[in-house]
C-alpha cells in the first residue's frame, strides 16, 4: 500500500462480494467475468503477468485498453530457466542422476554447445531474452514467430509455412508461445516427428510457454517411443498436473510447477504505477495487448 504513492487501492472481491467502486485502472491476474459484467468501464486494464490468456474472455471488448507487464526481472528469470533446461538436457544430467543412484561411474560422450541447435517457438520478450542467453553459452539459436524480424540477434523464421524448415534444423525445441486460438495444440506429433530430421542426434523439448499449446498425448507418446529423448516441462493443461499423469513417472522428464518466471510484486508494482502516471499525463503506456489476436 505504501508503494501506491497516495492512490487509493481496493481489492476485489471482499468476502466473495465485489465492492461498489469503479476503478480508474484494474490490475488483474485471473480475470473474474463477474467484474466486467457488473462494473462500468475502467480507464485501463493491466495484466499482472506476461501471459494474457486469462483475459481471453474479454475478446471483443473494445471499450478499454489492455496493457501487459514487461518486467526485466521476469524476463531474466525466464532466460535463466530456459538456459538451465537446455544445459540439463544437452549435458545429460538425467543420465548422471540415474547413474548416481546406482553408483555407476561411466562418462558418456559430450557434444559441445556450439554443435547443438536450439529453436525457440515464440521470439517475443521472453523468447528473445532466452535466445540471447543461449547464444552466450555458444548454442546455435534460431526462432519462429508470426512476423518477420529486422534486428533479431538470431535468425527468426516467420509464419506457418516456415515452421517445418525451422523444426528440421533443431535439436532442442523451446516453446515460449502464448496460448491463443492459433497456437492451441500447435506442438503435436507432426512437430516432434520433423524435429531435428536434418541430423541424427538427440531431440529434446522444453515447454515454459503454456500447456494448452502442446498436444499432451502426443508429447507423452513421443517421450515413450523415443521420438523425443527428454523434456523439461513447466506448464501443463490442466494445472496442477494430475497425480496419475504418466509424465510424472518418466526418468527422461523434469517437471517444475509453473515457476519458470514468477511475477515479482516488488518490481511489477512500480512499473504499473509509472504507467498509471503516463495515463494521467495523457500518454499511452506500452505495451498493449491485442485482445483479438490473443497476446
Ligand atoms: P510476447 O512478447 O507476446 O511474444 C509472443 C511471441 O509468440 C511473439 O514472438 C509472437 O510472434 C509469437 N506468436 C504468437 N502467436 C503466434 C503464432 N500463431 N505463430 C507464430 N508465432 C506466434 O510474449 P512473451 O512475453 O515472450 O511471453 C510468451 C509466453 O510465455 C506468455 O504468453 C506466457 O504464456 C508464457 N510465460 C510463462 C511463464 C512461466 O512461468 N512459465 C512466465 C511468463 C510467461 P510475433 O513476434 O510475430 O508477434
Amino acid at each position: 500500500m505504501a508503494a501506491a504513492q497516495g492512490r487509493k487501492v481496493h481489492f476485489w472481491p471482499h468476502d466473495g462480494a465485489f465492492a461498489p467502486i469503479t476503478p480508474y485502472v484494474l490490475c488483474t491476474w485471473k480475470a473474474d467475468p463477474r467484474f466486467y459484467a457488473e462494473y462500468p468501464t475502467p480507464r485501463a486494464v493491466f495484466s499482472l503477468g506476461a501471459g494474457v490468456d486469462h483475459l481471453h474472455p474479454l475478446r471483443g471488448r473494445t471499450d478499454f485498453p489492455v496493457y501487459r507487464v514487461i518486467d526485466p526481472d521476469l524476463t531474466a528469470r525466464m532466460a535463466e530457466y530456459v538456459t538451465f533446461a537446455a544445459l540439463f538436457l544437452h549435458r545429460q544430467i538425467p543420465l548422471y542422476l540415474q547413474h548416481q543412484k546406482q553408483r555407476i561411474w561411466d562418462p558418456p560422450d559430450q557434444d559441445a554447445a556450439s554443435s547443438v541447435r536450439v529453436g525457440i517457438l515464440g521470439t517475443g520478450v521472453m523468447g528473445e531474452a532466452a535466445g540471447r542467453a543461449l547464444q552466450m553459452i555458444g548454442y546455435q539459436v534460431s526462432g519462429w514467430a508470426r512476423s518477420a524480424r529486422q534486428n533479431s540477434p538470431f535468425p527468426v523464421h516467420a509464419g506457418k509455412e516456415a515452421l517445418p524448415r525451422f523444426l528440421a534444423e533443431i535439436d532442442i525445441l523451446v516453446n515460449l508461445l502464448p496460448r491463443t486460438p492459433e497456437t492451441t495444440g500447435l506442438v503435436n506429433a507432426d512437430v516432434f516427428a520433423i524435429l531435428g530430421t536434418q541430423r541424427t542426434g538427440k531431440k529434446f523439448f522444453i515447454n515454459a510457454g503454456r500447456g494448452e499449446t502442446v498436444a499432451q498425448k502426443d508429447l507423452i507418446a513421443a517421450l515413450q517411443s523415443g521420438v523425443l529423448n527428454g523434456a523439461v516441462l513447466d506448464v501443463f493443461s490442466p494445472e496442477p498436473l494430475p497425480a496419475d499423469n504418466p509424465l510424472w513417472g518418466m526418468d527422461n522428464v523434469l517437471i517444475t510447477p509453473h515457476v519458470a518466471a514468477d511475477s515479482n510484486p516488488a518490481t511489477i508494482v512500480p512499473q504499473i504505477l509509472r504507467h498509471v502516471g503516463e495515463l494521467e499525463r495523457g500518454a499511452i503506456p506500452l505495451p498493449t495487448v491485442d485482445l483479438a489476436r490473443g497476446y
